[in-house]
């Protein structure tokens, strides 16, 4: 058996993004290659807020510290950064200012969490979608959290996705017009749709921004995160931001077409022994440089690995 099996794996949101982006990226990740170099330091940082953000809403009043001893328990191979004594000061300060936005996080979003009726936190999701008539795939993922308000009324019987990202740029209202039509958001909304067997009328999303200012030549480590704590708590819901979805009946219709007729094209691309594997060379450098760049420009995949689990992002193959 190859390293990706469609029919036992399933397919996430993430998978059929990069197949949009560049049909030889996707092959490449589905062929199981990586560079096995360590996790960079922007993707622990959204792993932090995530766990603290589930254990928060779970009522275990979770600390950074927490969340160090697990990251440490899971890889003994990167324990170092999460160590404090050995943490590069880079390391340390994002944890720092990580620890900072959760705080203000929690005392900015209390009022409105208190109407939060949570129906999932982090749940997995293994759902078959028919693509075509007598065609299925399984959608795979990871919601952040499902709920309903505590409404009266019909209002309090609905259903929101709550995702959270974290993000270091801000994009504005140009995010927002993005939303309307977000892949993640509405992937992850038909899935639940099918799996609850009832309508969602939103998602919640839920931005954590990552203050882009970094520690000054002349500043101690105790300055610079005093000044970050000065500037996170002057502008909470800029730096903590909610953005509310709502996506009408048509907008999910619309994506299930959209879901249908890429899966169409995907699911015989890839029985298909993922072929033609076209590069798409406009986008090698767009967002950060391809990790695949050597092998693409090489033509051979020298120097990668293979990694251990097809959706990284998900506990169970
Ligand atoms: S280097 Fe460019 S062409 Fe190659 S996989 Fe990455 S994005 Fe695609």
């Amino acid at each position: 058996m190859s390293f990706y099996d469609i029919d036992q794996h399933g397919v996430t949101q993430s998978i059929l993004t990069t197949y949009l982006t560049c049909r030889q990226k996707c092959a490449h990740s589905l062929s199981g290659l990586s560079t096995g170099r360590p996790e960079p330091d922007y993707f622990w940082f959204g792993d932090m807020i995530h766990w603290l953000l589930e254990h928060h809403y779970q009522g275990n009043s979770p600390e950074v510290s927490d969340w160090i001893e697990y990251r440490r328990s899971l890889s003994r191979k990167d324990a170092d950064k999460f160590n404090p004594k050995k943490a590069s000061q880079d390391q340390a300060n994002l944890i720092a200012v990580g620890e900072i936005l959760f705080d203000v996080y929690k005392w900015t979003w209390k009022p409105t969490d208190r109407k939060i009726k949570w129906k999932g936190l982090e749940v997995e999701f293994t759902q078959p979608f028919e693509y075509a008539p007598g065609e299925w795939v399984l959608l795979r993922g990871k919601r952040d959290g499902l709920f309903q308000w505590r409404r009266r009324g019909p209002e309090g019987k609905r259903l929101y996705t709550f995702e959270t990202k974290t993000i270091s740029q801000d994009k504005g209202s140009a995010k927002m017009r993005q939303l309307e039509f977000d892949f993640q958001n509405l992937f992850y909304l038909t899935a639940t749709e099918d799996e609850v067997a009832a309508r969602c009328w939103g998602t919640y999303y839920n931005l954590i921004r990552k203050p882009g200012s970094k520690q000054k030549v002349n500043e101690t480590p105790e300055e610079y995160r005093d000044r970050m704590r000065k500037e996170i708590e002057k502008k909470p819901t800029y730096y903590t931001h909610r953005y509310e979805c709502a996506y009408s009946l048509r907008q999910t219709r619309v994506f299930r077409k959209h879901l249908a007729a890429l899966l169409t094209e995907f699911v015989p691309w890839v029985r298909n022994g993922c072929s033609p594997a076209i590069p798409n060379s406009s986008v090698c450098l767009t967002m950060g440089q391809c990790t695949y760049l050597d092998a693409c420009a090489s033509g051979k995949p020298r120097g990668y690995v293979t990694r251990n689990r097809v959706h990284p992002e998900l506990s169970e193959d």
